[in-house]
């Protein structure tokens, strides 16, 4: 169907005046070769993984297949990027497949592949293609999100396909299929409202109530007595964002472009450019190389998603109206009159503030709750979030990784502690090699430990071993960093050492487990190389 006269029509990008979204085929590719596949998203789709042997799920992963009475499609939609209003996007080179709900669990999964073709959405210039490095990086960080239970979206497999792209140089092409409970954006909402569709915006917002949400009743209680399902949706995405930021925080994930086409409204990580992990503790790290004004910095990510659930509350403000009101047929079609534009505007401002407080208020207990497990403590204390602080200035001034730190902590056997040599000793297992005789270094980390052993004091249980379980569940050994990432991409797309590939998602899924003393695996969860910190990324992928 894709080689039909209509389809290259459709094909055509340009900008489309309305609709939400175009049924479009991928373009079948040649010689397509799967490189790896995720066991945990077969896990999560309910499938075995003996179907990734099937030629049935090859070629409906590398586009040459498409189920019977599914038309796949692309999506539109617009988007504020670096605080600028840029008009339509949508997906320029995804297309969805259809749908599969696990029967287990009841969750439902939209299957989309990307790097699939040319939609009516590519972008100016678009080739409506992936390249096999950004898509082993997508495809990699996906799983590795999920793994550390960061919601996000996730891929189910990787495959090489004979396409070759224009990139700083030629580059191999790739198709990742990847998937999500919903892949609709702050953006999908931004094009109907600037667009001034009103009809449109109304019913994107129904279904994501309906068919997203599983229905009003899902949804959290209002910020106001009698506010209708619109403000109750926008509670939704509120919570759910404030929840992933925290988690994004603490553990050093940085999205790198985290413009409202790349927020879900599911509230997952999404959009998969020039993301990283942390390496150094730096709050002031952009893994974006363009990102000059550093406002996708680690440091402002939690402003920035406030900036976009702002933006996203001036989008549906309109649908705030109240309960007997937002359905009625006068209302849909005039929208607000004269009369009660005042009313409606007061409204729509106090639920925005209460939506925007409300995310502040969710990120900052979150994220205390997960440093605390990070730290070992299981007794919330009123000076823990002081403790945090203290800490991550610790990091800072003594440019720690912000991984190893806590890892390495875990293992100090600090209630055998007494003397202040012994706590030096201690600082020693902290502090990297580079520091082993760096007295300076040494001594403020074993002032820090003495501090650290006060606290410990004040909890239940006092045991070393204990500690080191507890922390090791929730302080990753194996992070995908952006050193590590680099390396691989260089070893499958140089080397074709696609082999890597399955290794690494072995060790990504179970990223808190000891490793199995392999000489690689430990270098991969290794201290990072001095010259391979904190690297950046381009956006061209
Ligand atoms: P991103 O920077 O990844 O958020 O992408 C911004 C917009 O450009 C989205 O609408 C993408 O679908 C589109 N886009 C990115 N790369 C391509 C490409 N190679 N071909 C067509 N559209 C693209
Ligand atoms: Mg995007
Ligand atoms: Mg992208």
């Amino acid at each position: 169907a894709a080689k039909s006269a209509g389809d290259s029509l459709l094909r055509h990008a340009r900008p489309v005046t309305n609709g939400a979204f175009t049924y479009i085929s991928p373009v079948p590719s040649d010689n397509p070769k799967l490189l790896c596949t995720s066991p945990a998203a077969f896990l999560s789709l309910g499938l075995s993984i003996s179907e990734r042997e099937t030629p049935r799920f090859r070629d409906l992963v590398s586009g040459n297949y498409f189920w019977e009475d599914c038309y796949p499609w692309s999506t539109c939609y617009g988007g504020w990027q670096f605080g600028s209003w840029a008009g339509q996007l949508g997906d320029g080179r995804a297309i969805s497949l259809g749908e599969i709900t696990n029967t287990g669990t009841n969750e439902r999964f939209e299957l989309q592949l990307k790097g699939a073709g040319k939609t009516p959405y590519s972008r100016f210039a678009g080739d409506g293609n992936a390249v096999l490095r950004s898509s082993i990086r997508e495809f990699l960080v996906s799983e590795a999100l999920h793994a550390l239970n960061i919601p996000t979206t996730r891929a189910l497999s990787l495959v090489k396909i004979d396409r070759y792209a224009l990139r700083e140089t030629v580059e191999q092409c790739a198709i990742v299929c990847r998937m999500a409970q919903s892949w609709l954006r702050i953006g999908h909402f931004d094009l109907p409202r600037l667009r001034g569709d009103r009809d449109l915006l109304r019913r994107i917002a129904d279904y994501a109530i309906k068919d997203v949400f599983d229905g009003v009743d899902k949804l959290p209680e209002p910020f106001e007595a009698g506010g209708n399902r619109y403000e109750r949706f926008y509670r939704e995405v509120i919570q759910r964002s404030a929840r992933t930021t925290s988690k994004w925080q603490a553990y050093g994930f940085i999205n790198g472009v985290l413009n409202t086409d790349n927020i879900s409204i599911f509230g997952l990580s999404l959009d998969f450019g020039p993301f990283a992990f942390m390496d150094t503790f730096d709050p002031d790290y952009t893994p974006n190389h363009d990102d000059h004004m550093l406002r996708y910095s680690y440091r402002n990510q939690p402003s920035v998603m406030w900036w976009n659930l702002n933006r996203f509350g001036i989008d549906i403000c309109e649908l705030f109206a109240s309960e007997n009101k937002v359905d009625d047929p006068e209302f849909i079609s005039k929208g607000i009159n004269d009369n009660d534009e005042n009313t409606m505007n007061k409204k729509a401002e106090r639920v925005i503030m209460a939506g925007i407080t409300e995310f502040k208020k969710i990120f900052m207990e979150d994220y205390k709750e997960l440093m605390r497990k990070r730290l070992g403590f299981v007794d919330s204390k009123d000076t823990d979030f002081d403790f945090t602080s203290e800490t991550l200035n610790l990091m800072e001034v003594l440019k720690l990784d912000f991984h190893h730190f806590f890892r390495r902590l875990s293992s100090v056997p600090l209630f055998t502690y007494s003397s202040p040599l012994e706590f030096e000793e201690g600082a020693k297992i902290v502090l990297p090699a580079r520091d082993s005789s760096n007295s300076k270094a040494i001594k403020k980390m074993s002032h820090f430990l003495q501090k650290y052993q006060e606290r410990l004091r004040q909890e239940e249980t006092t045991d070393d071993i204990e500690r080191k379980k507890r922390m090791n569940e929730v302080n990753p050994k194996f992070v995908l960093r952006p050193w590590l990432v680099q390396e691989i991409v260089r070893r499958v797309e140089k080397d074709g050492e696609e082999g890597l590939l399955d290794r690494i998602m072995k060790m990504l899924l179970s990223p808190f487990d000891d490793h199995w003393g392999d000489e690689e695996e430990e270098r991969f969860c290794g201290d990072v190389p001095q010259t391979e910190q904190q690297l950046q990324c381009s956006c061209s992928s």
